[in-house]
């Protein structure tokens, strides 16, 4: 059962090399969007595996996170946050500045999106080196909320990212 649904997903799963830069082997998710059934299967793979983890609430990171944010959150029974690139968020906000390869980047979240000690679960497409859902996470913890946890749809396991993470659990559907 399980592994059927594995086979339906990773079959909707495109590899595009030199994307977007020389040298990446991107990993495409919009074939499984264009397959209802294939993506109902990823996203009941994507609940079970985070469903010991007691979520209250799922913070979804800017773009393709959102996309599985959503429907997992829904799966849930949890609130779903999203998370931003900085200027998109109208309210009142926080922003935590993380490092890339070169220079860095900045995600934001609404101040009053998680309640107080709320279990919450950072999810995106694709976990690469990291370094994006760890400063998700700690917008969660300045805003007041206890990360409990990370979901991914995908794992590019080589880059090790799951290691910045530690100690907390690190899910995911897919591993590279
Ligand atoms: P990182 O902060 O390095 O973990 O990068 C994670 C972000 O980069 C995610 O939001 C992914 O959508 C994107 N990403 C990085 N590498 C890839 C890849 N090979 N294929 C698809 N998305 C990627």
């Amino acid at each position: 059962m399980t592994q059927s649904k594995i086979d339906l997903v990773t079959a909707q799963i495109r590899a595009v090399p030199d994307f977007p830069k020389p040298g990446i082997l991107f990993r495409d998710i919009t074939p499984l969007l264009g397959h209802p059934d294939a993506f109902r299967a990823g996203i009941e793979l994507f609940t079970e595996a985070v469903r010991d983890l007691r979520v209250e609430t799922v913070v979804a990171i800017e773009s393709r996170g959102f996309l599985f944010g959503a429907p997992l959150a829904l799966a849930l029974g949890a609130s779903l946050v999203p998370v931003r690139k900085p200027g998109k968020l109208p309210h009142k906000k926080r922003r935590v500045e993380y490092a890339l390869e070169y220079g860095t980047d900045a995600l934001e979240m609404h101040d009053d999106a998680i309640a107080p000690g709320a279990r919450t679960l950072i999810v995106d497409d694709v976990i690469a080196t990291g370094g994006t859902a760890k400063a998700a996470a700690e917008l969660v913890k300045q805003a007041g909320g206890e990360p409990v946890g990370y979901g991914f749809f995908i794992e590019l396991s080589f880059l090790e990212g799951r290691a910045k993470l530690a100690p907390l659990p690190v899910r995911a559907v897919l591993t590279y």
